[in-house]
């Protein structure tokens, strides 16, 4: 047996793993975490490209190290390559590095008091009657049962745990094949600029994008529907005419495949016994791809309630309830927004979405944006955004685009 008396069990040593294990443990619950890599936040696949607000809503004090960029600008190129920007006064968003990220959330949990085991692969729930009792894990060749009051599954958009249950799981069909390489330097883009390009040339069902780091070095991706998300990669990269252009003199040093769930959070996220969080959740926003932010708010409270659930002594579905409600009231609105924008986002066309970048530039709109937006909060923006004319007129035009 590798530990007796878990009170919670986390799957996956993840941002979300970790940030909920660190807020169970603070309210005095005993929590493990099972990681199947050998060392937390390898391999990375992720840009790390989060808002200096969302990441200022949390209470984690990042150093330094790990922000390797701020950003102030995005631009958006439409298929046939009309430009639409956004300049802000001050950074808005910052790029941070996802190992570093990982590692530090890890050390302030295992501060906290928290259990890491490394290399220990979880393989299914321990299911009851009622509900949930812990996990089975595979570990150095031998395959152990891990009994705890509740599991908590972060174990990101690979979710296999809660189909082999039986559970509500992620929206494959809504799901993109990510790919993210790192490169040593790319050519005339100004390090607080991020660009996104847009169209189904290069990448069918979602964008390809380029975060520059101070040092000159990018982090350049595409996520899509297509299953070959690698040659998608290598025809932007020499054939999109700006990306050629950026990328003519790099050399890739690192290239990772991840999937993105688009669908929005699954219908349910709680059980008795388990709570499921982040990715696995499919806490992700469906404009963007970015999962940091809301999967970390979500975390927080799956945290605190698997916490106060061990102090109460209930770990049944109804005491859990209270995460489901709680993050829903935080995020659901935006979530619901979001997921809508993505799906009229799909059914534009190529022509379409050279207008509606071409509205936006000739409206100016950025100049709204500036004051409206809040890059996680993107329902309540909208809302912001459509009381201004131009921004109204957009809308209007992105609604009717996509409908006729
Ligand atoms: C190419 C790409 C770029 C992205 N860029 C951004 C971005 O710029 N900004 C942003 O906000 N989001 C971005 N995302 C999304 C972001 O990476 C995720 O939302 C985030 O990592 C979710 O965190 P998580 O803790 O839920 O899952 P993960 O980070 O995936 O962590 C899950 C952990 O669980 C472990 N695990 C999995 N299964 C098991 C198991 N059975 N047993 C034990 N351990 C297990 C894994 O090893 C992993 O450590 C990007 C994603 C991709 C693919």
């Amino acid at each position: 047996m590798i530990f007796v008396n878990i009170d919670v069990v986390i799957v996956g040593g993840g941002p979300t793993g970790s940030l909920s294990a660190l807020q169970a443990a603070k309210l005095g619950a005993k929590v493990a975490i099972c990681e199947e890599h050998s060392e937390v936040g390898s391999p990375s696949h992720c840009t790390g490209h989060v808002s200096l607000t969302g990441i200022r809503r949390l209470p984690i004090a990042l150093t330094k190290r790990i922000v390797e960029n701020e950003i102030k600008s995005a631009v958006f190129y439409s298929p046939s390559g009309y430009k639409f920007s956004v300049r802000f006064p001050s950074p808005v968003t910052c790029v941070l590095n996802r190992k570093l990220l990982d590692q530090h959330l890890s050390k302030i949990a295992l501060d906290a008091g928290v259990k890491l085991l490394n290399q220990t692969h979880v393989d299914s729930l321990l299911m009851k009657r009622s509900g949930v009792q812990g996990v089975l894990v595979r570990r150095k060749k031998t395959t152990e049962r891990l009994f705890s009051e509740i599991v908590i599954d972060a174990e990101g958009a690979a979710s296999n745990l809660l189909k082999r249950a039986d559970l509500p799981s992620l929206d494959r069909c809504k799901t993109v094949n990510g790919i993210q390489v790192d490169v040593d330097v790319v050519d005339n883009i100004e390090d607080d600029v991020v660009e996104v390009f847009l169209g189904r040339r290069f990448a069918p069902g979602f964008f390809a994008w380029i975060v520059p780091r101070q040092d000159g070095s990018a982090k350049v991706g595409l996520a899509t529907t297509s299953r070959n998300p690698r040659e998608c990669f290598f025809d932007f990269s020499r054939h999109n005419p700006i990306a050629s252009q950026r990328l003519r003199r790099s050399h890739i040093s690192q290239l990772v495949y991840h999937p993105i769930p688009l669908g929005g959070p699954i219908s349910k996220t709680f059980h008795d016994g388990l709570l499921v969080v982040g990715d696995a959740a499919s806490q992700v926003k469906p404009t963007t791809g970015g999962g940091l932010i809301m999967g970390l708010t979500c975390a927080m409270i799956a945290g605190k309630v698997a916490g106060y659930s061990i102090r109460c002594n209930n770990t049944s579905a109804n005491f859990l309830s209270e995460y489901e409600f709680q993050w829903k009231r935080k995020i659901g609105f935006d979530m619901m927004v979001m997921k809508q924008l993505r799906k009229l986002l799909n059914n534009l066309s190529e022509k379409k979405l050279d207008k509606l970048v071409a509205l936006c530039s000739r409206l100016k709109v950025g100049e709204d944006l500036e004051k409206a937006i809040d890059v996680d909060f993107q329902g309540t923006s909208l809302i912001r955004l459509a009381k201004n004319p131009r921004g109204f007129a957009t809308t209007l035009y992105l609604l009717m685009a996509s409908f006729f």
